[in-house]
């Protein structure tokens, strides 16, 4: 099964993917992660990802397609994978079509979580909140100046993926105003019909 979630920031993309590594046994391609991890080890990808990151806008197609690329060559995707916050550009879309039509297989489904915008500020404070309280580092670009870019980001560079994605047929919509519960069942009927 091969997967993208799509949505805007704080849509609850990492969480549903989260649950469904569980149910599935495939891993989570968190770009975000991927590149907060290269933050951290300072790596050259690293160090060209940093100021953007935390300015809320978008590190280059180039860095993010290779990332994916060497990632889904790794042993543990070979049965499949959740996208998580990747694509987000349509030149990114069209590279992860590349890459898997280069190893003769496709993407089994697109799920957009469908979030109203006003929810995800304070979706991502309270992610931000609950990091602290347990202690966990806060993300430098969960704070509503920079969360405003990331929502611009958003819906000028991946929300045209939206129609891309519908236009081949691909596109499946979730509630994702709904519960979490609610939201992994939804998708669980998305997977279950495919
Ligand atoms: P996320 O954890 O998905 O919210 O991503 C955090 C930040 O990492 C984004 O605001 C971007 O700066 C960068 N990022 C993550 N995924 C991508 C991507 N597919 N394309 C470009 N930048 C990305």
């Amino acid at each position: 099964m091969k997967l993208i979630l799509l949505g805007p920031p704080g849509a609850g993309k990492g969480t549903q993917a989260q649950r469904l590594v569980e149910k599935y046994s495939i891993p989570q391609l968190s770009t975000g992660d991927m590149l907060r991890a290269a933050v951290k080890a300072e790596t050259e990808v690293g160090l060209r990802a940093k100021a953007v990151m935390e300015a809320g806008e978008l590190v280059s197609d180039e860095i993010v397609n290779a990332i994916v690329s060497d990632r889904i060559d790794e042993a543990d995707c070979a049965n499949g994978f959740i996208l998580d916050g990747y694509p987000r550009t349509l030149a990114q879309a069209d590279a992860v079509e590349a890459m898997l039509a280069a190893k003769g297989t496709h993407l089994d489904a697109v799920i957009e979580l469908v979030v109203d915008d006003k929810a995800l500020v304070g979706r991502i404070m309270k992610r931000a909140e609950e990091a602290k309280a347990a202690g966990q580092p806060v993300r430098k670009d969960d704070t509503p100046e920079v969360f405003d870019e990331r929502l611009r980001e958003y819906y000028k560079k991946t929300a045209p993926l939206t129609g891309y994605y519908h236009a081949k047929g691909m596109l499946k919509n979730v509630d994702g105003m709904d519960t979490i519960e609610g939201v992994t069942a939804q998708i669980e009927k998305v997977l279950a019909s495919l």
